[in-house]
């Protein structure tokens, strides 16, 4: 049993851990801490023999039991959560330059989210404190995550949520046997009606951040990624917990898309916890993104303030991030920021929407738009050189889309082929009928016009230009990887483009430029520089006028690539 001091976050009154839920007896602050003596007193020893005994055991978020405010095993819940992949993103990083970059893979929770580490512990605490009908609001992915744990746990769930939430989500709530109330009004209205109905019937009401199972469940990220960057660092397997095989490593920066903000105040915790325990050592810097139409936080914070910025009437498709008075939980916020560096950013719909679809076509992760505004924070603020390429991050992928949002691909994203009707008599002919109009359908389907040469030495390079392609669906690509079957390809097939690297063995990407400019059937075909090269003045001259666009390899995105491909061809 887990040997916790229960600290005030305001006035730092303990007290002992017996009920989770009383607020502060000396000043009635609301927002609890859990403290856990044995982090506290014996740090070198207590780590040593935790970290031994985490090579032991399952690949879960229980594995950290110690340090969770669950005292009984058997009121454990679980559906199996935690210990999600952490992903290296390789395209994306090949796209931004960034080497560096890992994904924390929440979307494969048991519901699809992040929040389903806080169900789990959240409801484990309920059953352990005896409570059998609870009150939560919720922007979607809560009710659905604590839906489905108390449906295990025969806990009745009441689950407020606006109206703004996709109907998919609210039936998933329903399909575990909640009672979905819909409100019809923003988050902060919700929230204040769940408040109400919950003391009116005299039901537990969730105290989502300010309690103490919430914070709990959410530093397991950090005590994951820590361990599994560990491995990875080592060359070892991530999927496999090693426990004591490697050390443990904190992530130079850690980012997340922000509503409430839960999560990065929960994943600093765990990550003081293990500096603590002489584990790791510095705090990642943090990077919380909202959304531009409902940014209490990170409009304050780009204005220096400690106060958040409320909004009242959140302007944004994203109903995920739609909290717009995030009370005490910003101040919290931006202390850690202040102690341990980071940033706050507004992301604009639109650039959230075109990287949610940039990150599924180039590392095939679909994320849900919330995600995507993080990972939209991530692309700025490696352009803006915020985080140094050396850096590593570790983006928590919060959450799945499902299904896609229409708004994301539109209306135009199949192409449709129908099959000739035979019209023949008779089984065989007709089967014969069949495949024959498949065939011309499918070849009526291949109807791609342009055709693109790209000459690349780097095979990294050569994949992330031909999936940037192949992602925009109508190019034939051919590849050469050096100057001189470049040069051949180039004059057999007489491509629409040539998409081209600079330096090459043998004949390089000045010498191609220059070899098509004096072949007269070669000389009007446009060609779009990629490289990783900085040109000095006389090289920019050999090229000038030559080609159609210069790209800076690892700092362009796939946008810009088509775009420059839209504006060089004929
Ligand atoms: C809840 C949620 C967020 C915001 O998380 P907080 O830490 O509570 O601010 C981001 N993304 C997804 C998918 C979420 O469900
Ligand atoms: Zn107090």
């Amino acid at each position: 049993m887990p040997d916790i001091a229960i600290e005030c976050r305001v006035c730092h009154a303990r007290r002992p851990f017996t009920n989770p839920y009383l607020t502060c007896p000396t000043c009635g602050g609301q927002w609890m801490e859990a403290r856990y003596h044995w982090v506290e007193t014996a740090p070198k020893e207590a780590a040593a023999g935790w970290t031994a005994a985490l090579a032991r055991r399952g690949a879960s978020l229980w594995r950290y039991h110690e340090l969770l405010p669950i005292c009984h095993p058997e009121n454990i819940v679980t559906l199996g959560e935690g210990w999600t992949p952490l992903l290296r993103a390789h395209n994306l990083g090949l796209m931004l330059g960034h080497p560096r970059i890992y994904i924390k893979d929440e979307r494969q929770g048991p519901t699809g989210s992040f929040k389903d580490r806080q169900a789990a512990i959240a409801v484990s605490a309920m059953k352990e404190a005896g409570i059998t009908e609870a009150v939560v609001a919720s922007t979607g992915n809560v009710a659905i995550a604590y839906s489905a744990y108390c449906a295990r746990a025969g806990i009745k769930l009441w689950a407020f949520v606006t109206s703004s939430v996709p109907a998919d989500k609210m039936r998933e709530v329903a399909l575990y046997g909640s009672e979905v109330i819909k409100v019809a009004g923003t988050y902060d209205q919700a929230k204040q009606i769940a408040a109400e109905f919950a003391a009116s019937k005299n039901l537990f009401l969730d105290q989502g951040i300010k309690a103490i199972a919430a914070k709990e469940a959410m530093k397991t990220i950090a005590f994951e990624t820590a361990e599994q960057l560990g491995s990875l660092l080592a060359g070892d397997d991530p999927t496999i917990p090693h426990g004591n095989r490697h050390p443990w490593h904190a992530p130079d920066w850690y980012l997340q898309a922000v509503s409430g903000g839960l999560g990065p105040v929960g994943v600093m915790k765990g990550f003081a916890e293990l500096r603590d325990l002489g584990l790791t050592g510095r705090l990642p810097k943090l990077g919380c993104f909202q959304s531009s139409g409902c940014a209490p936080m990170a409009h304050a914070f780009q204005k220096g303030q400690r106060q958040a910025e409320n909004v009242l009437n959140p302007l944004t498709d994203i109903t995920t991030l739609a909290t717009g008075i995030p009370g005490e939980a910003y101040e919290v916020l931006f202390d850690l920021l202040q102690a341990h560096g980071g940033v706050m950013e507004a992301i604009p719909d639109a650039d959230t929407f075109h990287t949610l679809h940039t990150v599924a076509k180039m590392d095939g992760i679909s994320v849900e738009p919330a995600t995507a505004v993080a990972f939209a924070g991530l692309f700025k603020l490696i352009r803006e050189g915020v985080i140094a390429p050396h850096e590593l991050v570790v983006i928590n992928c919060s959450g799945h889309t499902f299904p896609v949002e229409k708004h994301i691909i539109g209306d135009q994203y199949t192409r449709n082929m129908a099959p000739a009707d035979s019209g023949v008599d008779g089984q065989d002919a007709h089967t014969a009928g069949r495949e024959e109009g498949l065939l011309t359908a499918l070849e009526e389907l291949d109807n791609r016009v342009q055709r693109i040469a790209v000459i690349e030495d780097n095979p990294d390079a050569a994949r992330l230009i031909r999936r940037i392609l192949q992602a925009q669906g109508d190019f034939l690509i051919d590849e050469a990887s050096n100057g001189l079957d470049g040069l051949r390809l180039i004059q057999q097939v007489r491509p629409n483009l040539v998409i081209l690297d600079l330096m090459m063995p043998g004949l390089d990407g000045f010498g191609i430029v220059e070899a098509m400019k004096a072949q007269p059937a070669l000389h009007d075909i446009p060609i779009i520089v990629v490289t990783a090269k900085e040109l000095s003045p006389i090289e920019r001259q050999r090229l000038d006028g030559k080609i159609k666009a210069l790209l800076q390899k690892g700092s362009f995105l796939d946008s810009d690539l088509l775009t420059d491909i839209k504006q060089a061809l004929p």
